[in-house]
């Protein structure tokens, strides 16, 4: 695990405190091999970005955001090709669902991009600090390989990231929160996105199944489960005119009043065709200032690698287009410019 995870190697004969006839056996056995990089691009504020190519022909993206201050390296890391949950702000949601990533396809973007930066020599300079499942997919809708993966991503052998550098991101399977607590208490964030049902419905779609009370004492019970003081994180996607509004945060504070929590605001990311606009930047303050007024310290996240795309599946909705829904999609875009 420690050639494969920590050296980035893929070759079992460099692996020389092996025994010469395992690593004979390995190498007859079995095959490292990552995902292949299709692209891979660094923006000028240094966010680096690949498009890697999955078994079948499918492309994934990934996303490695240092922040500002060199402290942290945050890898976005995708769970789906695609994703079936149909958000109607989300790009990778417009590209339909394909299938579930493997265990393997999922660590991989890890190696991948550790590999690129150099191994991990100590755990003071490591390439990748953080980990966050906010690429494309639900990655609750594929736990079976999302759990063993983040686990590699925590164990000392692997990766050696603490529990509180990985963080889940989810839309609302209320249920496999549920599960997922049961398994392992890495970091959880949920896109709220709205302070109603109503508006939810029509953003999140499965809010329809899991409302926001289901979604808010799911999210009490994980917190209840977790051994440490842990907060989770609520994404708010900031969309003009839609949910960026006095009300909105004013009812958005009220609902989490009894939830220890962050709240993280995003500004809407446009993509063609998307029939939603970026609110103003003075927007966003004076959202973020109400909410402060109501007691709540919201971080706003700032848009980074927006020059090579590095916003959820749109890259890869531009590189490739694989899905009949896609296809619809594009017409419909299409249709629209004629
Ligand atoms: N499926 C999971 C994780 C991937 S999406 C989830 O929905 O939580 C990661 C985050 O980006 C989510 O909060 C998602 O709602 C948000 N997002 C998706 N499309 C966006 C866009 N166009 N602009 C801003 N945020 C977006
Ligand atoms: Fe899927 Fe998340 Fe996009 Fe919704 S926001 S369509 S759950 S990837």
């Amino acid at each position: 695990m420690k050639w494969i995870h920590q050296e980035g190697s893929d070759d079992f004969a460099a692996m020389t405190n092996l025994s010469k006839p395992l690593r004979e056996k390995l190498a007859q056995v079995a095959e490292i091999r990552g995902p292949g990089v299709v692209y891979e691009g660094t923006s000028s504020d240094g966010t680096r970005k690949w498009v890697l190519e999955v078994e079948d022909g499918s492309y994934v993206e990934t996303v490695l955001i240092p922040a500002e201050n060199g402290k942290r390296r945050t890898l976005c890391v995708s769970s789906q090709v695609g994703c079936s949950l149909d958000c109607s702000f989300c790009s990778t949601g417009k590209q339909g669902f394909q299938r579930n990533l493997t265990a393997a396809e999922i660590i991989g973007q890890v190696w991948v991009a550790q590999r690129s930066v150099g191994p991990r020599r100590d755990t003071a300079n490591r390439p990748v600090t953080n980990v966050v499942m906010m690429g494309m997919g639900e990655p609750l809708l594929n736990f079976d390989n999302v759990v063993p993966a983040m686990k590699l991503m925590l164990d000392d052998n692997g990766y050696g990231l603490s529990k509180r550098r990985v963080t889940l991101s989810t839309s609302g399977v209320v249920p496999m929160i549920d599960k997922l607590g049961d398994e392992m208490d890495v970091s959880l964030a949920i896109s709220l996105h709205a302070s109603t049902d109503e508006l939810r419905n029509e953003l999140v779609p499965i809010n329809r199944k899991y409302n926001i009370r289901a979604l808010l004492d799911a999210c009490h019970r994980y917190l209840a489960k977790c051994p440490d003081n842990r907060q989770v994180t609520i994404e708010y996607t900031l969309i003009k005119d839609v949910n960026d509004q006095q009300e909105h945060a004013e009812q958005l504070a009220a609902l989490l009043k009894e939830l220890p929590c962050k709240i993280n605001l995003i500004p809407f990311n446009p993509f063609p065709n998307s029939g939603y606009e970026k609110p103003s930047r003075n927007q966003v303050m004076r959202f973020q200032q109400w909410l402060y007024d109501l007691g709540y310290n919201a971080t706003v996240r700032t848009t980074r690698g927006e020059d090579i795309d590095a916003a959820c599946g749109q890259l890869v909705g531009r590189v490739k287009d694989r899905t009949k829904r896609s296809a619809r999609y594009i017409q419909s875009v299409q249709l629209d410019a004629d």
